[in-house]
């Protein structure tokens, strides 16, 4: 991108746009909602502070952004035009962090799943709903469905 702004300016600007655009996280919280899961947000006691939270489960999901956080594809190895080392350095940052966080999250017994930005259109579309149910286990009100009608 052409860019007149300082790299702090533009990391200010961009990292604005980041915090009020979510649609793809809550997509994805809607999308959990509706197969019957309930979740906790943005669990700050937990490395990472991950966007949706299953304590009993000691699950995590995280919706990421592919250019925050340096996503294989084409979106998330993008750099801007101007101050490339800048951007490689603090990206390539963000990318060392998760790790670590992700690290952090399994020693204390979570199991993490991250759904890439790019991925959130085909997982809602209903690809992937199968690989989530498999991943959290089966929801609540159902395993109290089925509990009910046991005999
Ligand atoms: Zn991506």
């Amino acid at each position: 991108m052409a860019d007149n702004l300082t790299p702090a300016e533009r990391s200010r600007v961009m990292s604005r746009v980041r915090a009020v655009d979510t649609r793809p996280e809550i997509a994805v919280r809607r999308l959990l909602h509706r197969m019957g899961y309930r979740y906790r947000l943005h669990y700050s006691e937990l490395p990472g502070n991950p966007d949706i939270v299953f304590p009993k489960r000691r699950k995590v999901v995280f919706v990421n952004g592919c250019f925050w956080h340096r996503h294989h594809c084409r979106n998330g190895q993008r750099l801007p035009r101007s101050h490339r080392r800048f951007w490689r350095r603090k990206l390539e940052g963000n990318k060392a962090r998760d790790q670590q966080n992700l690290s952090k999250l399994r020693k204390l017994g979570y199991a993490v799943r991250i759904i890439w930005e790019c991925e959130v259109a085909q997982i809602c579309a209903g690809q992937g709903r199968r690989d989530l149910r498999h991943f959290l286990g089966p929801p609540l009100s159902r395993t109290k469905k089925q509990r009910i009608s046991a005999p």
